[in-house]
């Protein structure tokens, strides 16, 4: 260990950095390879809302001034959007942001959280990076739940003196899975009431089965639940980097204690109100992804590959070998996908839904790659 990094808290000392999906002008720069397709990253394929284009335009005049700290406008349209009062809304640079104020304000050194195996990576980052103990619970096998799936039966069984957080994606990245509605309100009724329970919604507004909960509509049951959400996904924006959490006021004070003041930007805010309001193109969005997702579900069925069922905007597949060497197979074919060996699937890759085109592109190249 070199010797500046002994003396870092020991949390950070045994830190993995989060592996975003690779770039677009990095595989040009190492590859030579022009006209790649990314589908490494869960981004929207058709971009941002023309609104939210026009919005940032006016927007540069005014960027000497600091954002607004309280985000009035944003807040203001989100909870009309939500039905819930501006005060229990925490906004964060990004999601991600979010899940680190959760962090801040009730892990430490002695306590832990909660969360399954498979389960976003940035779980564990946050709860190792202020020194807490991150618990990983084994997913379903496929017995008594979707496989891969949380169990959340297990995970409340996990729960002891220690733990502070809970955190459950719903739907689940990389895995696509989600829980559904009773089992997670049996979960809240059960768990202990000084646990927070963050419920990571990045993925709902694709979400199409009748099962899915709408877990805003218990937040007046549970003083201790948290749910965020993103403009990164459906929205497209996640450049601009803005999420939000949804809770009671008094949980959404304690987290914007630890809020820097100026965390979301002012563009970011402008465009997440403007994008709000273009619901017409959030739901071209959302067709575009249904059918992608049906072309990729049959496209992968045909090479004979099986997957993970997803309901978000992206599909684990399996690889049936080790699916590093079949990422990197892509790469030279001009398909950026995301390996997933760090989330405990070494033999899967994760494709993000895009354009038909995309999905075909990458099909094709995974045929030629496994040579199917
Ligand atoms: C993409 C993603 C997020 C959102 O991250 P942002 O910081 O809002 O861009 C949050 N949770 C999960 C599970 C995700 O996959």
């Amino acid at each position: 260990m070199s010797s500046l990094l002994t003396y870092a808290v020991a949390g950070v000392q045994a830190l993995q950095p989060y592996a975003p999906g690779k770039p677009l002008d990095e595989l040009e720069r190492e590859f030579g390879i022009r006209q790649a397709v990314k589908l490494a990253s869960n981004e929207n394929p058709l971009g941002p809302s023309p609104q939210v284009q026009q919005v940032l335009r006016e927007q540069t005049a005014q960027l000497s001034r600091y954002p607004d700290g309280n985000a009035f406008a944003l807040k203001s349209a989100l909870a009309a959007h939500l039905g819930v009062a501006a005060e229990c809304l925490t906004l964060g640079n990004g999601s991600n942001d979010v899940l680190e104020l959760v962090a801040r304000a009730f892990l430490s050194p002695g306590t832990s959280a909660v969360f399954s195996a498979h389960a976003f990576a940035v779980y564990p980052l946050v709860t190792q990076a202020v020194g807490a103990r991150a618990r990983a619970v084994a997913a379903h096998d496929g017995s008594n739940g979707p496989s891969y799936g949380h169990d959340l039966a297990a995970m409340l069984a996990a729960i002891d003196a220690d733990t502070r957080v809970v955190f459950i994606a719903n739907p689940n990245n990389p895995t696509g899975t989600w829980v559904a509605a009773a089992e997670l309100r049996t979960f809240l009724d059960r768990v202990p009431a000084h646990v927070v329970v963050v419920v990571d919604e990045a993925y709902f507004e694709y979400v199409e089965v009748a099962d899915y909960p709408n877990a805003l509509a218990w937040l007046e049951d549970f003083p201790n639940l948290l749910v965020t959400r993103t403009f990164s996904k459906a929205y497209g924006l996640a450049g601009l980097r803005v999420g939000y959490g949804v809770s009671q006021a008094e949980l959404a004070d304690i987290l914007n204690r630890v809020r820097q003041p100026f965390n979301v930007n002012s563009l970011a805010q402008a465009a997440a109100v403007a994008a709000l309001h273009d619901v017409e193109h959030l739901q071209r969005g959302l067709e575009v992804n249904r059918q992608g997702m049906r072309q990729l579900e049959l496209g992968l069925a045909e090479l004979g590959l099986a997957f993970i069922p997803s309901v978000g905007n992206f599909i684990s597949v399996d690889t049936g070998r080790e699916a590093g060497e079949v990422y990197t197979a892509l790469l030279r074919e001009g398909v950026i996908v995301r390996p997933v060996a760090n989330y405990d699937l070494p033999g899967f890759l994760r494709i993000s839904v895009g354009l038909p085109e995309e999905n075909q592109r990458c099909l094709a190249a995974l045929a030629r790659v496994l040579a199917l």
